[in-house]
This record gives C-alpha cells, structure tokens and sequence, in this order.
C-alpha cells in the first residue's frame, strides 16, 4: 500500500471531508493536557494533536462506560435492542498502544464461540487513525509488553510526524480509503520516519524478562510478596478504569413501572463487591488478593490463555494511582524476588 503525505495545514480539510461520510472522533483540547477525551469533531478546531494520551483510553468508543444492552416490558418477552444504531465512525489520533489493546479486546469480544455483537458492530463501524508516538512519555513502555512507538495493530491509518506533514501508512482497504486522496510520499519521507521510530524506540530502555516472569508467576499464588506489593493499595480501582486493556463489567436489570432496561456498566476486580457471591463468600476478600489477581490476569493468566500480555505499556496506571505504584517496579520486585 503506497505511503501517503498529509500537510498538517490541511488537517482541517481532511476530517471536514471525513466528517462528511462518517462521525469523527478525535483527541479533544482541554484546559489540563492530560484530560484530553475522544469526543466528535468536525475540522481540526479543538483537536489536540500535542496530547500524548487521553486520560480515558479509546477503549471507551467500543466498550462504553455503561450502555443498554435493550429494553423491555415486565410482561412481555419482546427485547428492543438498540445495536443497529451504531453509526459509521473515524477515531483519528489513536495512539498505537491504545489500538494494540483493541486487538486484546478482540480476542475476548469476538471470541468464534459466542461473539458480543455490541461490540463487533462498533468495532466493524470504526475506522482507526493512528498517529506515531515520537517522544514517550516517563512512563511509556509498550516495548517491554511486544509494542512500539510507531507500531500498526487494529490500525486502518497510521500517521508519522515528518515535520510540517505526516506520512499517512494505510494499513488496511479501510485505510487505503481514507488516505486516498493524498499525493504519495517519498523515499526521504519514509526514511524519516524510520529514523524517528528508532530513536523513540531507544527512549524506552525498560526492558524486564516477562517470559520468564509468566513463568515464575505460574507457581507464585500463595507467596508472601503480595502482601508488601499491596499494602499500599486503596482498592480504588482507577489502575483498571483507565487501563486500555481491562474489560470488566457488570450486568444489571433496572425497571419502574414495568418498564426496564438491561444495561452493562465497567467494573473493577479492584472493587471489593466484584467477586462477593450472594452467599456473602468472597474468594478475594482483601487488598492482597485484588491487586495479586490483577498482576496474575495481566502477566499469567491471559498470556496462558490467549497468548499475549494482558498490558500494552501505556504507563496510565502508574501515572494515575493515587497510591503511587509503580507497575514497572512491581514487575521488577517480583522478577527479582520469585524462583
Ligand atoms: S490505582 Fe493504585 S491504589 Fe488504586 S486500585 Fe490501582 S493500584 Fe490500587
Ligand atoms: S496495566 Fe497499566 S501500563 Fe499496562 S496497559 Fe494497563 S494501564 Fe497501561
């Protein structure tokens, strides 16, 4: 697929030409930089293109905070479900480690044996532009988790910085698509863009052996480490929220008047309540437990099942917790302390 060129004057026409076919998200200013949130735009008025990370990750767009999965009527069985309302979008400005926790997010929600079909139609609906990180933040590190500054996954479009222009990757037909009408980039460009993703690449130096890790942490359940990794936890629960590739919710049934609606809402395995049963039992009843079975699920269990980590390296968590726990030190105290 021919790399493309994209003049950083021009952005305003090219999302007002998108706009016209589609719904276009983007990165949207805010007084504080790092409460940028997706929100709809319409040109390039009010897009904050110097915004590393949006506080909320993208995830947002494909696994709403809380949705209506349907309505009903107490005495009817008849279920109206809303998916179909879903329109055609265009994410620009999604930072590649965010796409790649999509393709995590995949793996869960499009599983062949019973997909989500909310899910799937927003994932099918949405095109994702990506742009190229070239200056990580202090707390980045998707190349220790198998990511990269510049990197592809769940991408239709990627943006490089060359300066004045971006150098627009299509990745897919989606992507070819919206690139389309861009004059094609030269050899020089795409060298530049090489250069700059080598030298984001070596901004990232944290580089811990999560392999083996995986495998130390297979017989690690009862050990006395997680105690001290958790004493400073508060359970609060902001780690998982603002975490691109945490997925948890809970189910509910609202009604009045014989009228309801089912409705899906994020959860946290943070949150004490999350695993009580109705007998009153929890299996995790204390911090330790929590913050052990959140370690184990990112590291252990879902590489197990799945194959990759469960943690794209956004550094979100680390720069969120009131706490002050630092992921990449826990990572470091368990490789250091377990056999
Ligand atoms: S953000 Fe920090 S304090 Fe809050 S639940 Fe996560 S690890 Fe614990
Ligand atoms: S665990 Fe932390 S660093 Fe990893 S993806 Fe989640 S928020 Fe980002």
């Amino acid at each position: 697929m021919t790399p493309r060129l994209l003049a950083k004057k021009d952005l305003g026409r090219f999302i007002a030409a998108l706009a016209k076919e589609a719904e276009v998200w983007a990165p949207v200013k805010s007084t504080d930089r790092e409460n940028c949130r997706f929100g709809p735009v319409t040109g390039a008025e009010g897009i904050c293109l110097d915004c590393l990370q949006t506080r909320l990750p993208v995830k947002e767009l494909f696994l709403p905070q809380r949705e209506i999965l349907f309505r009903f009527k107490s005495d009817s069985p008849a279920r109206v479900k809303p998916v179909s309302d879903i329109p055609a979008r265009v994410v620009f400005g999604v930072r590649p480690c965010d796409a790649a926790a999509l393709e995590l997010f995949d793996r869960v929600f499009l599983d062949p044996a019973g997909d989500d079909p909310y899910y799937r139609h927003r994932r099918e609906r949405t095109a994702l532009i990506g742009v190229a990180c070239d200056d990580p933040g202090t707390a980045c590190f998707c190349t220790a988790v198998g990511g990269d500054p510049h990197g592809t996954a769940a991408l239709d479009l990627l943006l490089e910085d060359i300066g004045d222009r971006w150098l627009c990757r299509p990745l897919t037909e989606k992507g070819e698509r919206l690139a389309a009408a861009r004059g094609p980039a030269g050899k020089d460009d795409c060298a530049e863009t090489e250069r700059r993703a080598a030298a984001a690449r070596e901004q990232m130096t944290f580089a811990p052996d999560l392999a083996q890790l995986a495998e130390k942490l297979a017989g690690a359940f009862d050990h006395e480490i997680w105690e001290e990794l958790a004493r400073p936890c508060v359970n609060c629960g902001v780690c998982t929220y603002l975490c691109p590739t945490c997925h948890c919710f809970d189910v509910t049934d609202e009604e009045r008047h014989g009228r309801g609606a089912r409705i899906r809402a994020w959860d946290s395995c943070q949150f004490s309540l999350f695993t009580r049963h109705a007998s009153g039992h929890n299996p995790r009843p204390t911090g330790t437990t929590r913050l052990r079975n959140r370690t184990l699920h990112k590291f252990r269990y879902f590489p197990h099942t799945h194959g990759p980590l469960l943690c794209v390296g956004c550094g979100r968590c680390i720069i969120h917790c009131p706490a002050g726990i630092d992921l990449r030190e826990t990572l470091e105290t368990l490789t250091a302390t377990l056999r």
